[in-house]
């Protein structure tokens, strides 16, 4: 292996030997002027001894681990991770009858620290987070067709959104094409899906457990679904028979979606869509509604902004608590990675007191299985949620 080495500080060898698979550029003390963007190197410790073997860049977050043991980072290399993403998928049942979206490879969850992956009905779209992977991306291709076979269709690469702008990195085709919107199946409901049009990869496939949730509380239930996207929620509802959903989003476009995804399924009767902004319209409900669903995008992006999304959380959920009817649920969310579980539920405490009502926790929910925790990064856990009951 003739990969360029990097040398790290003495003592920050330790999160390394405990598997952390991110090195920051303050730990690194040997001179990186040389080494481009996306470059796969060697990190050694103060002695020379190997460490790990990553994608380097010129950012905060220096080198993403690929590997702690060396190895070349090749077809091989690609050939093995992939195909070990894609059988848990498989083994977890995601493909089936009923369903054909999940995600293929979730980053560092997945070993693959800067890769994702999503799954729609043969459809895979990647977004690539680092320049190392996005300089993979053949490689990554040749993978993914490898391991599912005549289960790919096509395969879209999607990271000019998630790339520093020094890249030129181009949204494309990198294996045949595929109509936009495609169908696709989440527990047996019909989606239309667009990556090329819709936010992030097309949809927000961290959700399909939480969704199915809903559905099994929704029967002849009146559903306010806030912060719709593309109906996600809506839809279980009213598969599961809800009397009526109302969906809101700041977005007409995203509304449109919703609307898209209601009359594939025959549901448009028992629905209204409303394009508001949530916070004002939680202010004051015109309706007795049985459940209310708060999924807000990340209110914080960084530890900075933590304070100011605590706030933003507490308001919206006393919103919703104190008029929510009596024996009503919330189902509350956050996706925030820097607003931890327990911080969350302390703020939904926090948002009951203001409201002046009693709350109880039913269920406490975060991401599903195809959105694994690598155990020695737990920055990989973001998604958390509430079901809870105002007496
Ligand atoms: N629950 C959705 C995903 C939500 S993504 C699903 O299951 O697919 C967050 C959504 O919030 C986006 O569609 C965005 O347009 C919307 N949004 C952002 N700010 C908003 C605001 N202030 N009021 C209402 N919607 C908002």
């Amino acid at each position: 292996m003739n990969y360029k080495s990097v040398q790290i500080r003495k003592g920050k060898e330790q999160s390394l030997l405990r598997k952390h698979p991110w090195v920051f550029s303050g730990a690194i003390f040997s001179d990186v002027s040389n080494i481009k963007d996306g470059e796969i190197v060697i990190v050694e410790d103060f002695k020379g001894r190997f460490l790990a073997v990553g994608h380097f860049q010129h950012a905060t977050i220096s080198v993403r681990v690929l590997s702690f043991e060396e190895c070349k980072i090749d077809q091989t290399f690609f050939d093995k991770a992939i195909n070990n993403a894609v059988q848990l998928r498989l083994n977890l049942g995601l493909l089936s009858e009923s369903n054909n979206v999940f995600r293929i490879c979730h980053g560092e969850g997945d070993n693959l620290p800067g890769l994702i992956i999503d799954f729609y009905n043969g459809a895979a779209v990647i977004q690539c987070h680092s320049i190392g992977m996005y300089e993979s991306i053949d490689l990554i291709t040749t993978a993914l067709k490898g391991s599912l076979g005549n289960k790919l269709i096509s395969v879209y690469s999607k990271s000019s959104d998630t790339l520093p702008e020094r890249i030129l990195s181009k949204d494309e085709y990198l294996f045949s094409s595929c109509e936009t919107p495609h169908l696709a199946k989440e527990n047996n409901v019909d989606y239309q899906i667009d990556w090329i049009n819709g936010q992030k990869t097309g949809f927000f496939i961290d959700q399909r457990e939480n969704r199915a949730l809903l559905g099994k509380y929704s029967f002849g239930k009146k559903v306010l679904n806030t912060f719709c996207y593309s109906g996600g929620f809506s839809l279980q509802a009213l598969n599961q028979h809800a009397k009526l959903v109302h969906s809101l989003d700041s977005s007409k476009k995203a509304i449109d979606l919703t609307e898209a995804n209601l009359a594939i399924n025959n549901f448009s009767g028992q629905h209204t869509s409303i394009v508001a902004d949530a916070m004002e319209y939680m202010k004051e409900l015109k309706e007795d509604y049985d459940i209310i669903v708060l999924d807000p995008p990340a209110f914080a992006k960084h530890r900075d902004k933590r304070h100011k999304a605590i706030q933003g959380y507490k308001r919206l959920n006393a919103h919703a608590i104190r008029q929510i009817k009596s024996g009503g649920l919330i189902f509350t969310f956050s996706c925030s990675q820097v607003v931890d579980k327990y911080l969350f539920t302390n703020t939904i405490i926090a948002a009951a007191i203001e409201a002046g009502r009693n709350v109880r926790i039913l269920e406490q929910l975060h991401q599903p299985a195809d959105h694994p925790i690598n155990a020695f990064h737990p920055e990989g856990e973001y998604l958390k949620g509430l079901v809870i009951q105002v007496d």
